[in-house]
């Protein structure tokens, strides 16, 4: 994880009010040189300013196909500017606008653990393994992926990949998530005990050379702290209070809630099955607090409500405010760059790898896991 140092104080100081005074000005004073993203979790103090919202992948095409943008500011986190900076041309500056907006989920993978798990499954137990990886992950874990036969893949697409992985090889190790690849994977007909995990904190993550011969998807440990807050006894609860309200909940979520849920898919999933639902219907979401939020809002003919009694919120998406976008526009626009986000030469061109083997062997449709 990056650590952001403080910014100065004359930014540190500003009130909301002046805040987005000086975002609204710089941006106009940039106009089309500059694009700012938006991810679905971002606070709405943010969100505002962003021309284009969504999920991480979508607001990287998104950034990249914008000709003539000099800038792209991701008000999303670490992993997701480094998929930016990944898919757009050369020449094009990517910013995070608080360096330390990481992501948990993404920094439980790291290289050298991926190697030595590489080493141990295909070196010493001579598996055929393909590497898929969450495109929440670091842009050294897609390059790795990409340079070993693999691809990654999104929540939406997951399945679609995982059917093409299958086909390339046998078997799978699945990162960083291993909810997802859980989820994707029995929602396909692979029995648990065809799964097991892979804890990259354990010699040979924990497995017997038997363990790994027999097991079809390696599980990496690692979730998302935001969807892990999600329990079961939550969907219990919500059944007891009110038979009528469906369940819909992200795959980064356990198992058991997925299973006690009445739908799982991907944030744009979740937004199109809310969208067009009926009038009357009532909805418990199992995803961040910020996408509740605004679904809440947006349909007040529906009954929408997160499916947690507490917060769930993205704390690390949450740094991004209106005091470190200001500072970062400001600098844009006085011809200085502030908290570049640049990924390397090799990695960027194997990263790039792993994204075209995912998009060209799957649909763009958000589509449900359940
Ligand atoms: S919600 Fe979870 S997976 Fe998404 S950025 Fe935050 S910590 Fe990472």
């Amino acid at each position: 994880m990056l650590f952001q140092p403080p910014i100065p104080p004359k930014y540190a100081g500003l009130t909301d009010e002046q805040a987005c005074a000086m975002i609204l000005e710089r941006k106009k004073a940039l106009g089309s040189r500059l694009v700012i993203l938006g991810h679905h979790y971002q606070q709405d103090e943010v969100i505002r300013f962003a021309d284009f919202t969504g999920d991480s992948l979508k607001l990287s095409q998104v950034g990249a196909e914008q000709k003539g943008a000099e800038y792209i500011v991701f008000c999303g986190v670490h992993f997701m500017a480094e998929s930016a900076d990944i898919l757009s041309e050369d020449g094009v500056t990517v910013i995070l606008p608080d360096l330390s907006a990481g992501c948990s989920m993404a920094d439980m993978a790291e290289l050298d653990q991926l190697e030595d798990a590489w080493d141990f499954l295909v070196g010493e137990c001579g598996q055929e393994v393909i590497p898929i990886t969450y495109v929440n992950s670091t842009a050294a874990i897609k390059a790795f992926c990409g340079g070993h036969g693999g691809a990654c893949c999104t929540s939406s697409n997951a399945r679609a990949v995982l059917e093409w992985a299958f086909k390339q090889g046998g078997k799978v190790i699945f990162l960083p998530d291993q909810h997802l690849g859980r989820n994707t994977a029995f929602a396909m007909g692979v029995p648990l005990e065809q799964m097991v995990v892979f804890d990259p904190a354990l010699p040979n993550g924990g497995l017997s050379p038997d363990q790994a011969r027999d097991a079809k998807v390696y599980l990496w440990k690692g979730h998302c702290s935001v969807h892990g807050l999600f329990t079961a006894q939550q969907c219990d609860d919500i059944r007891r209070m009110d038979a009528a309200t469906k369940i819909i909940v992200h795959p980064e979520c356990a198992w058991e809630v997925v299973q006690k849920a009445d739908m799982a898919g991907s944030t744009e999933f979740i937004i199109k099955t809310v969208s067009e639902a009926p009038a009357g219907s009532k909805w418990a979401i199992g995803t961040e607090i910020h996408l509740v939020n605004r679904l809440v809002e947006r349909f007040p003919d529906k009954a929408v409500r997160s499916l947690a009694g507490i917060q769930c919120l993205c704390t690390t998406m949450y740094r991004i405010d209106l005091k470190h976008l200001a500072w970062t526009l400001d600098a844009l626009a006085a011809g200085r760059v502030v908290n570049q986000i640049k990924v390397e030469a090799e990695t960027k061109r194997l990263a790039t790898v792993a994204l075209k083997r995912m998009l060209e062997n799957v649909t763009p449709v958000p589509v449900a896991i359940k």
